[in-house]
């Protein structure tokens, strides 16, 4: 890492982003009427998506989305604080989304290997990283509901994963616009899970309580 003394060069962590920067600009070129025509109208995305911050992740990868497709909410593990909660920032895009933007679909998105759900399962310095361990307390529910329901250690995590998307499902419906977008019928809310091992993403089937392949689910 460069530091403030270091004369050997640029950071390069930020070379790589300068350089990739450069390669976007080639591509904006070539593309300019998308790019533009992204300028200029409103957005209109199709999906609200809620991921966790994880850089291996990447929604728009992993759904093929352009520019302008999806309006994302990330943060660690995916968490959607209860609304009475207080925390503006998921409230307000979840808000933004519905109000504003017209989405009618929510995808709540955890992913397997996820260092949001371990990190319930290791101290964390209260002095040192207070906000980090008020806000992995989101993913208490579920690793709870693991140990009631004694859940081999085997399936363990990846179940955990699954349970905590389920409760920020729950803990959307407690934000009035989305409990009456539900109730009418003009909003969805979606449960996925992205498997990193396998490249494939599980959606949760909540007329029969179960999890199974995307494709399965939705068609093709
Ligand atoms: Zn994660």
């Amino acid at each position: 890492m460069a530091t403030d003394n270091d004369t050997s060069g640029p950071d390069p962590d930020i070379k790589d982003a300068v350089e990739g920067y450069q390669r976007f600009r080639l591509q904006y070129e070539r593309d300019r009427a998308f790019f533009k025509g992204l300028a200029t109208r409103q957005q209109k995305p199709r999906l609200l998506w809620i991921g966790c911050s994880d850089s291996r992740v990447v929604p728009a990868q992993i759904t093929n989305a352009d520019p302008g497709e999806l309006f994302e909410i990330r943060n660690i593990a995916n968490c959607v604080p209860p609304s009475d909660a207080n925390d503006d920032s998921v409230g307000a895009a979840v808000e933004y989304a519905l109000a504003h933007l017209g989405i009618d679909d929510i995808v709540v998105c955890g992913h397997t290997g996820c260092g949001g759900i371990k990190a319930l399962l290791e101290p964390i310095p209260p002095d040192r990283e207070a906000h980090l361990g008020r806000w992995v307390d989101y993913t208490r529910p579920a690793h709870r509901l693991m140990d009631a329901a004694r859940v081999p250690d085997d399936i363990r995590f990846v179940e955990t994963v699954k349970a905590h998307v389920q409760f920020q499902l729950d803990n959307l419906m407690t934000y009035e616009i989305v409990r009456q977008g539900v109730v009418s019928g003009k909003v969805n809310v979606h449960g996925w899970l992205y498997d990193m091992e396998h490249g494939e993403i599980l959606a949760y089937d909540p007329v029969d309580g179960v999890w199974r392949g995307l494709v399965e689910m939705h068609g093709s």
